[in-house]
């Protein structure tokens, strides 16, 4: 790990600014912290108020997502996401939930996470922030077959497969965002030291993971990087600057 030349900011490359109760505040509380956040949507309705919130930022980006575990009610907004997709430059969440509920929706989940898939690689230059709870596998198959590194980066967010299904998104090229709940995880902590420095990136998931018993906010992503740094035995200003490089080398 080589000291950056410019200040690290802290990276939150996935949280839900939309989910606060009042949304401008958590975006300008991130924004004032400074930390370079990825905020997500869960559904396209969502996305031109985020978009135009983040745009007023320096610090803060929107994604454009159609959540896996609202496919089941929500597919019909697969058309919005088409329509919207030219101004995004961030895609997200999107992905796959082999949970046990939503197993059921599976078979359209597949056909919509192929489908933003596909016209990700199309446009090309996208950034995407990806869901594969219970469903690895299924995931990777589908960024293998539609979606190049050459077409579109994919972020792999709160990873939970397995070793194998690690290696093979390493393979693809795939980045890692992990938090702090991944990190208390004995099992996740095996598959994080697997993964390339260069590939790993910081999350909150705000505001569903809790910190202090309250809901995460995107500063709160420092104790992600202060268990990171002790997991890979490394201070938390070098992965701080380690993580900042990495988002900026994918951004860029
Ligand atoms: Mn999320």
């Amino acid at each position: 790990m080589t000291p950056s030349t410019e200040s690290a900011m802290l990276v939150d490359f996935h949280c839900h600014l939309d989910l606060f109760p009042d949304m401008d505040a958590a975006i300008a509380a991130a924004e004032s912290a400074g930390v370079l956040s990825l905020t997500v949507t869960t559904t396209p309705r969502a996305w031109p108020r985020n978009r135009d919130l983040a745009s007023r930022t320096r610090n803060v980006k929107s994604g454009l997502g159609l959540h896996p575990q609202l496919v089941a009610e929500r597919a019909s907004e697969l058309g919005l996401w088409e329509q919207f997709l030219p101004e995004a430059r961030f895609v997200g969440e999107v992905g796959l939930d082999g949970g046990p509920h939503y197993y059921q929706s599976m078979p359209e989940q597949l056909r919509v996470f192929e489908r933003i898939l596909v016209k990700c690689a199309n446009a090309g230059g996208k950034i995407l922030t990806v869901h594969s709870y219970r469903a690895a596998s299924k995931v990777l198959d589908l960024i293998e077959n539609y979606l190049p590194p050459e077409r579109g980066r994919v972020v792999l967010h709160w990873f939970t497969g397995s070793k194998s299904e690690a290696q093979r998104a390493i393979g693809l090229g795939c980045y890692f965002s992990v938090n702090s709940e991944m990190l208390r995880s004995e099992r996740s902590q095996e598959i994080i030291r697997l993964l390339p420095f260069d590939k790993l990136l910081t999350e909150t998931d705000a505001p569903f993971i809790e910190v202090q018993g309250k809901p995460s906010r995107p500063a709160d992503v420092q104790s992600a990087v202060d268990s990171l740094a002790a997991l890979l035995g490394r201070t938390s200003s070098e992965v701080r600057d380690l993580v900042y490089q990495n988002a900026k080398t994918l951004i860029s």
